[in-house]
């Protein structure tokens, strides 16, 4: 078999938060990123409560006109059958042999805000990703074979001869990723009272899961003390010698078994997962946090701060995907520049008051979403110092 295919229900509620009459909302069908509208990997049919129209922006954006106007405040159900088939490829939305990754493929709300709706298109080498938190609950009916990893909390019961029913609840969370396969398992519990469940391919050797598993605890503890409290029960990770590098999503992350991937990874658990921002517009904002984050906690030097070196005139720091994917550069400019940003800061403001408007930054925008501008202000409110330079500095005013 070269593809596992996954077929059910889908439902969606939302309430029009948007503050204007909404006749059309959006769906992102963000799995479709890789091959488009020649091979979609994620298909919506028979769907209720509105009208599907043609799928956009590569079939990674499909329109549903409600069945009814919706006025701000209301509440309204989108029903569909999905199906999809997972790609056969090596990636975050793919699979490696017997183990599937099945990141982006379950469809998420569009956002729309003051700019209306956000219909990005996919960047392969980052992330488009902007979503806002919902409770999810995600019914699974699969081979017993299969070990499921995923976001939220799972309970698996018996099924049919063969089978497994895995429930899976999630709350205020942004994203719903899940993995199959035969996975290996161990758990560890953090001080903090976090369940931490690593998955391994079987090319993770003994020592690989023993390290991955104590370096995750450490970091989701370190990261605790400096973010804030975690407020999910678990987090998961996914873990094998991935071609492709390592990926976030809310309360589970797929990751290389290196110290390094995973604590970039977990830092995002609050950049990105807690604290959300738009990835396509300003993918710094999680990205050099989670990367300073990952330096500071493991001791990695990025040499590039004391002797920064740009890849053209007009790269910066803030700079969008749009950029990065026209002129590349996005690795150097946004993860390493980006976190010589960060530990400037931390130079600037000092380290306690540094970590403690972090604190109180991600505390203030838990379950919503960061902005530059409020980044920039509720840095500068909490600094005694002038931070323009800093920012002027690294690209980032
Ligand atoms: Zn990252």
């Amino acid at each position: 078999m070269s593809s596992l295919r996954w077929r059910g229900g889908m439902s969606v509620r939302f309430v029009n938060t948007t503050g204007v009459v909404l006749d059309t909302i959006w769906l992102r069908l963000w799995g479709n990123g890789e091959d488009g509208c020649a091979a979609p990997a994620v298909r919506v049919t028979r769907l209720s409560g509105g009208t599907a129209g043609d799928p956009a922006v590569g079939c990674t954006a499909l329109p549903v006109r409600l069945a009814h106007p919706l006025r701000p405040g209301q509440p309204a159900l989108v029903r569909f059958d999905l199906h999809i088939a997972v790609p056969d490829r090596d990636a975050r939305f793919g699979h490696n042999g017997p183990y599937y990754l099945l990141g982006h493929a379950l469809p998420v709300l569009a956002v729309h805000d003051g700019k209306g709706w956000h219909l990005d298109p996919y960047s392969t080498g980052g992330e488009s990703n902007y979503s806002l938190t919902a409770d999810w609950t995600v019914r699974l009916d699969h081979p017993r074979a299969l070990a499921i990893p995923a976001t939220g909390s799972a309970v698996a019961m018996p099924a049919r001869p063969g089978r497994t029913l895995t429930t899976i609840a999630a709350k205020r969370v942004r994203d719903f990723a899940f993995a199959a396969g035969p996975f290996g398992k161990r758990e560890a519990l953090t001080r903090h009272g976090v369940l931490v469940r690593l998955w391994f391919a079987d090319d993770v050797s003994a020592a690989e899961v023993d390290d991955t598993l104590a370096g995750a605890v450490e970091y989701m503890d370190t990261f605790a003390g400096w973010f804030g409290r975690y407020p999910y029960p678990e987090v998961d990770l996914v873990s094998s010698h991935f071609d492709w590098g390592s990926m976030e999503y809310p309360t589970y992350v797929v990751t290389y078994p290196a110290r390094t991937a995973v604590a970039h990874e977990l830092a995002h658990q609050w950049w990105y997962g807690l604290v959300g921002n738009d990835q396509y517009a300003d993918p710094w904002l999680d990205e050099t946090i989670a990367e300073y984050a990952k330096q500071r906690a493991t001791g990695d030097e990025n040499p590039l701060c004391a002797g920064p070196f740009w890849p053209s005139p007009d790269a910066k720091v803030t700079s969008g995907m749009d950029y990065f994917n026209a002129n590349g550069g996005y690795s150097l400019v946004v993860y390493l520049l980006g976190s010589c940003l960060m530990h400037d800061l931390e130079r600037t403001m000092g380290p306690d008051r540094w970590l403690a408007f972090l604190r109180d930054y991600a505390t203030a925008h838990r379950y919503g979403v960061s902005t530059p501008v409020a980044f920039r202000a509720e840095a500068q409110a909490a600094s005694p110092v002038d931070l323009a330079p800093v920012f002027h500095r690294w690209r980032a005013s």
